[in-house]
């Protein structure tokens, strides 16, 4: 979901951003795709999806940023929301062998994402009941 649809993405502060994250993209680089994280995340365990992996999570939020540089799009932002909010609930259970802070970088990509304007969107409901907003 976007605040702005025609916005401008400002990609040299996505990039100030990811200076200030330069060891995540040295994790990033570690993940062994051994799968192991997978365990401990109980979205995964109950959709059996992988995208719904931590470090599927992380390598096409973060992961992704990194590689694009200063070339980051409003669409990239929108198809990484999907990631980022609606597959992962901050929860912080993944665990990693090698140490790699997996919720901290999906964390951090929800962060860029905010500061485009890009975030989860809900409503209330007659009933005062939360909902997810139609996009
Ligand atoms: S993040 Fe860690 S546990 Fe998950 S796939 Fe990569 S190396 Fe394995
Ligand atoms: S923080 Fe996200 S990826 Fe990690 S276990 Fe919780 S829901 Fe899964």
């Amino acid at each position: 979901m976007s605040e702005n649809g025609n916005a401008r993405i400002d990609n040299v502060r996505i990039e100030e951003m990811l200076k200030q994250k330069k060891r995540m993209r040295i994790f990033l680089s570690l993940c062994a795709s051994c799968g192991f994280c997978a365990d401990s995340c109980f979205l995964y365990r109950n959709y059996k999806d992988p995208r719904y992996m931590p470090s599927y999570k992380a390598i096409n939020s973060l992961g992704k940023l990194f590689k694009k540089k200063r070339k980051v799009t409003r669409l990239m932002l929108e198809e990484m929301s999907d990631l980022v909010y609606g597959k992962c609930v901050m929860c912080r259970r993944c665990y990693c062998p090698l140490g790699i802070d997996i919720s901290g970088m999906i964390s951090w990509a929800r962060t860029i994402c905010r500061t485009q304007g890009v975030y989860e969107r809900y409503d209330i409901d007659p009933m005062g009941r939360i909902k997810k907003a139609a996009v």
